[in-house]
This record gives structure tokens, sequence and C-alpha cells, in this order.
């Protein structure tokens, strides 16, 4: 029984690791000159693989049902092969890393299992173009010609962070297979605002961010918010980009609402209470003298235009300006208009309709003896652990599912 694995990256390398046993031969087709080059990136360098409390709620997809996948049983499954490759975790604060805080030991136990293993071959640098079935044998083309195999699995990735080598390559092929390609968008990603903020570029801030869509609210999220020229971006961002994304590409409006002083103050009245009791105590200096304590120069100064305020002490402006400052500082609003594309992208929302999967094997439905795993199916995970975790869980279906169904 030959099995080709399309795709060498986390998802891969774990699925062709579980699909060898019954010593199944195994072909990873890689078009990249080595294997796992995203894994490397992951996590600045770190390689944050997977979370303590990890439930379908961190995960989107069209398909509502995904604790038939993401459930405890598939999580422990996946933590056990993890610790059994060798990979010894660090767990900070629920999220794991590898205890040499380098993603290369992740990569390394994992080639090195598949060294051990004298089934499982690779072959990089091999492009796979199409896909074919005849009889009961698969056809795949590459650069490098065909290759033979009973079954395969596809674990190309998404179309995010193409420079790795994940563009969305095969999506027209299983689309012609009569799989349903829910539309592949970019996710943990910045945002494109339609305000000119340009100014505030380069300002980085600890705030806390509420997703609306259409003024209803869906999210809110803590952490540093950086100002780019026309985005925002942050990993409170991204935590909101795959829903704010998909909300855009639906017609939905969608906003961000900034508190840039989320630990004094929770809306305008408290932080004008706020401002008021510091200009009592610091003998009424100018307004830019408290906001500066508080706030970037940058955000006092864009503020104080934008709303035409002059730079008095606080009981020689008016009451309505006074407002509308606290407002703005502590609920400023944002238009998302657009996203940062799949070039900075870290994941990819859709893919393959789960709904042409059986998730307990992650085989697809219209094609038998072809399986899925990783960031090709429409699963994507929030920021912290959960998309590596979800890749591996899914290998470890996919492999697993191969390898038990011999013929
Ligand atoms: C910058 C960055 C940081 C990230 N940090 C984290 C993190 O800390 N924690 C976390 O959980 N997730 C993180 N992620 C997401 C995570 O890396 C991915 O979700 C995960 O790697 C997906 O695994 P995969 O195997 O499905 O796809 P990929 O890792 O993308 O692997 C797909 C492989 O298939 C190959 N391939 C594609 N098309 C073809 C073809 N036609 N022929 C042959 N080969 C092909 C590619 O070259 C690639 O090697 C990060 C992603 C990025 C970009």
């Amino acid at each position: 029984m030959k099995t080709i694995v399309i795709g060498g990256g986390a998802s891969g390398l774990v699925a062709a690791i579980n699909a060898s046993v019954f010593n199944n031969e195994i072909i990873i087709l890689e078009r990249n000159n080595s294997c796992g080059k995203k894994i490397l990136v992951t996590g600045n360098g770190h390689c944050n693989y997977f979370h303590e409390n990890i439930t379908k709620d961190n995960y989107h997809s069209k398909y509502k049902e995904l604790d038939n996948l993401i459930n405890k049983d598939n999580l422990s499954k996946t933590l056990s092969f993890l610790n059994n490759v060798g990979i010894i975790p660090k767990i900070k604060n629920g999220y794991y890393y590898p205890y040499s805080d380098q993603a290369i030991s992740v990569l390394n136990a994992l080639m090195e299992e598949i060294n051990k293993k004298n089934n499982i071959k690779i072959y990089t640098n091999t492009f796979v173009s199409n896909i074919k079935k005849e009889n009961e044998l698969f056809i795949v083309e590459t650069n490098n010609g065909e290759y033979h195999a009973d079954k395969i699995i596809v674990s190309v990735g998404g179309a995010s962070f193409p420079k790795s080598g994940s563009d969305g390559s095969l999506y027209r092929t299983l689309e012609l297979f009569g799989h349903n390609i829910i539309k592949p968008l970019p996710a943990l990603v910045g945002l494109k605002v339609k305000e000119n903020v340009k100014e505030l570029k380069g300002v980085r801030s600890e705030v806390e961010v509420t997703l609306l869509e259409n003024d209803k609210v869906i999210r809110k999220e803590k952490g540093e918010l950086q100002h780019n020229e026309d985005s925002i971006s942050g990993i409170c961002i991204m935590q909101l980009s795959s829903r704010a994304v998909r909300g855009l590409e639906n017609n939905m409006q969608e906003e961000i609402h900034i508190n840039y002083v989320k630990d004094i103050a929770e809306n305008k009245e408290e932080f004008i209470n706020f401002l008021k009791a510091q200009s009592k105590i610091l003998g009424s200096p100018k307004i830019t003298f408290i906001l500066d304590q508080v706030l970037n120069y940058k955000l006092t100064n864009y503020f104080l235009k934008t709303l035409k305020i002059p730079n008095l002490p606080l009981d020689e402006i008016s009451s309505l300006k006074l407002l509308s400052l606290c407002e703005n500082i502590t609920n400023y609003k944002l238009t998302i208009i657009g996203n940062n594309g799949f070039s900075s992208a870290q994941v990819t929302s859709g893919g393959v309709d789960l709904n042409d999967v059986n998730l307990k094997t992650l085989e697809s439905k219209h094609l038998s003896n072809l399986y899925f795993c990783g960031e090709v199916l429409d699963v994507d995970g929030d920021c912290g652990g959960y998309n590596l975790a979800f890749a591996f869980l899914s290998g470890i279906i996919a492999g697993k599912s191969v390898g038990d169904n011999r013929k």
C-alpha cells in the first residue's frame, strides 16, 4: 500500500509518521527544499505549539459541530503524540513552547521520528500541480514527473504566508473533485481602517478592543495594539480578524472600538473623574501634562488636534469638548475596510468544507482514499498555539486512518 502525503508542513509530517504504521510505503512530496519551513517562523521562532485550554470555541469554521473533531479525546492523543516524539514543553500561562524556546526543536523532533522510519521517503523541490484518479490509482503530477499511490493525504496548508510554500495551489483541483471550497480569506492578520490615522503610525499601546458587527458587540480582547500607516495590528487585533474579515466579505459593517486607558477607566465618565482628580492634586496643570502621563504623546496630540481642544487647564475647557475627548480616549471608533492580505496573514480562514469530509477519518466524502489535514480544511484557530494544535491533531487522524484502512 503506497500513500503520498502532499505537503511536508506541520500536519503532513505528523500524518506521515502516523500513516507509517503497518509498513505502508509513505512518500512526502514537498515543494520547498526542506520540510517544515513554516514551523520555524511560528511564535516568532519560539513555536507556540499547543494550549492548555483548547475548546472548539477557539476555532472558526462554517461547520458548526467542531466538537466532533476538537474534543478532549483527540486533544489528549495529540499531546501524548507530541510528548512521545520527544518535545519537552515549557508552559507559560497555558501556552506550550518547546523547553528550548526554539521552534527548530519541534521540527527536529518530527524529522527525527520520520528518519527513524525506513518506510517514509521525502522528495523535496517537488511541486504538485494536479491529482488524477484512474481506476483505483491516484496519479500525482509534479515538476519531477508523475507519482502513483493508492492513497493521498492532502496537507498543503492554506493560502497564507505564501513565502513558506502554502499558496492555495490545490484548491481548484480539489474543487474539481466535487469538494466545496469555502472562500479562503486571510486570518490572524492586521486590519485596514477607513479613518486617516497616519499620524499615529508607530504608536503601540496596551488597550482593550471591542469588535462590533452591524453595531452588535461580538468580542472583546486586551493586549498591545500597533498603529500602522493605514491599518492596526497586534495580537488583540489578530484575534478579532478572522470574524471581521469574514464579516466584511458578507457585507457586514465591522468596527473596532479602542479603550486606550483600560486600567484607569472603563468609560468616558470614569475618565473625566480621573482627569478632574489629577487636575486637583496637581494644581490645575495644562491638560497635556496629565494626558502625557497615561497616553503616548502622539495620541494626546492627535486627539487634541482633531477635536480642536486647546492645551489649557481642565477647568478652562468646555464640558462638551472634555466629554468628546474622554469618549475618544476610552471608546475610539475605527471602521474596518479590509486587511493586510495573505502575505502577512498567519493563517487562512476557509478551505475544504468539513461537510465534505468524514470527521472520524478525515477522508473525503467525494473521493475514497483521499484524506485531508491541517489548514487546507475550513478550520482556523485563534492566536495562541491553536493552529499548530489543529495541524497536529488532524495529521494524527488522517495518518492513522490511512494506516488503519489497509486494503
Ligand atoms: C508567521 C507565522 C507565525 C505563526 N505562529 C504560530 C504559533 O505560534 N502557533 C500556532 O499554533 N500557529 C502559528 N502559525 C500558524 C501555523 O504555522 C499553521 O497553522 C500550520 O503550520 C499549518 O500547518 P499545515 O501543515 O496545515 O500547513 P503548512 O505548515 O503551511 O504546510 C504546508 C506545506 O505544504 C507545502 N506545499 C504547499 N503546496 C504544495 C504543492 N502544491 N506541492 C508540494 N508541496 C506543497 C508547503 O511548502 C508547506 O511545506 C503561524 C503562522 C505564521 C505564518
